[in-house]
């Protein structure tokens, strides 16, 4: 029987098979399975071909089927379906093409666990192998030195000394690899809860000499080897690499590991965030100003860079004093820049507006003026703008 919380991926290996060919769970969804862990995606692997699968289903999106890899979208769930990989078109031979053992492991749509190459027992021993030639594996695609990295923090295992030796030897290599895959890794990376085991094992491989800026400045790590908190992601990991080290700005990082502008625009937030706090600590307007979606990433930076706060604690306080404000966003100020306009039906718009209007919500957050139409129109009255 296959379990529960892969039985909608039932009726899709059904339909590969009902075709002649075969197909199978594989990666991460088993591997988390196993280990009683949430599952991310569900990955499946086949003798199909990317041609095949788009007749068998309805609803194929091409995401990359030059690597023999389409998108089935199932009850409105993606599902990554890959052709098998290797030239004999066999599980076996798919699976070798794996990175480690952990996630070369399949299960059949009556949910038996295929396991060539030991990973069960690796999962049991939590230790991080690679598929048969370490080697082979590493050189074959540098990556897997990052991800093998990237596993140590997400799942608190360690790697196979074998492993270790090949990551610390080829560890060059990541030169080759694109800095988009390596972020994809890195994003996942900077988040698990075992952190501080990942930069001990940087240390040991010396993989950061290969890493985009850290090869620069290689004592670059020394702001990350102490650090026990996983981050929230990117946006915090680079606004506090820009606090705690000045070698490297914003934009250099942004550009040099190939972020996004989400990214780069988040960063930038966090950092105007944390000046306002170097200058005022924690008062009205700083919550206030802080996104709701970046209250835990700038809670849990301040945690780092401070060190002496309990960022529960400080989400608790923060949430209860942000409960308690009179505005929450420039959404509920019961004036708009459209009122200020019409009250000064003289003047062009400008920038003024904005000012004005930012000088109303400052004064309503903190308590000096209350948010009341009336109030807040006649106080604008009596506070033209001075110029244009
Ligand atoms: P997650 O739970 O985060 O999705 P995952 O192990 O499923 O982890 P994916 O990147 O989704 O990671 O990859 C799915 C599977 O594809 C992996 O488990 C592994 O078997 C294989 N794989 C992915 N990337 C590589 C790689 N660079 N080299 C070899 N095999 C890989
Ligand atoms: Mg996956």
């Amino acid at each position: 029987m296959l379990p529960k919380s892969f039985e909608p991926v039932y009726e899709i290996l059904e339909q590969i098979e009902k075709n002649g060919e075969v197909a199978y769970i594989v990666g991460g969804a088993v591997r988390n399975y196993l280990l009683s862990k949430s599952i991310n995606d569900i990955d499946i692997t086949t003798s199909a071909t990317p041609t095949q699968i788009a007749t068998f289903f309805p609803n194929v999106v091409d995401i990359a089927s030059e690597h023999g890899t389409v998108l089935v979208i199932h009850h409105k769930i993606p599902y990554e379906i890959t052709t098998f990989r290797g030239t004999k078109n066999t599980l076996e031979d798919d699976l070798m093409y794996r990175d480690f053992t952990m996630n070369a492991i399949a299960m059949n749509k009556n949910g038996d666990i295929i396991d060539v190459y030991g990973g069960t027992t690796h999962l049991n021993e939590k230790r991080i192998v690679a598929v048969q030639h370490a080697t082979d594996r590493i050189k074959e695609d540098p990556l897997r030195i990052i991800r093998a990295v990237r596993f140590v923090s997400e799942l608190q295992f360690s790697i196979d000394d074998t492993l270790a030796n090949v990551m610390k030897h080829e560890a060059f290599r990541l030169e080759q690899v694109a800095t988009e895959r390596i972020l994809q890794e890195w994003t996942k990376l900077i988040k698990g809860h075992s952190i501080q085991l990942a930069w001990k094992c940087i240390e040991a491989t010396q993989i950061a000499l290969y890493l985009p800026l850290f090869k620069e400045k290689p004592t670059l790590m020394n702001e990350l080897a102490t650090m026990t908190e996983p981050f929230n992601g990117l946006a915090e990991f680079v606004a506090y690499m820009c606090i705690r080290n000045d070698t490297f700005d914003l934009q250099q990082w942004i550009k040099k590991w190939k972020m996004s502008n989400e990214v780069k625009n988040d960063a930038n937030k966090l950092l105007l965030y944390y000046n306002h706090y170097q200058l005022h600590g924690i008062d009205d307007m700083l919550i206030y100003d802080v996104e709701e979606p970046l209250i835990t990433p700038f809670i849990q930076l301040l945690q780092k860079v401070t060190e002496n706060l309990s960022a529960n604690m400080l989400r608790q306080k923060w949430m209860e004093k942000r409960d308690a404000l009179p505005i929450k966003s420039r959404s509920t100020l019961v004036v708009t820049g459209h009122d200020i306009m019409e009250l000064f039906p003289e003047k062009r718009t400008g920038k003024w507006i904005g000012d004005l209007l930012r000088e109303v919500e400052v004064a309503v957050v903190r308590g000096h003026l209350p948010n009341e139409k009336i109030i807040l129109k006649e106080w604008i009255q009596c506070h033209p703008p001075v110029n244009d």
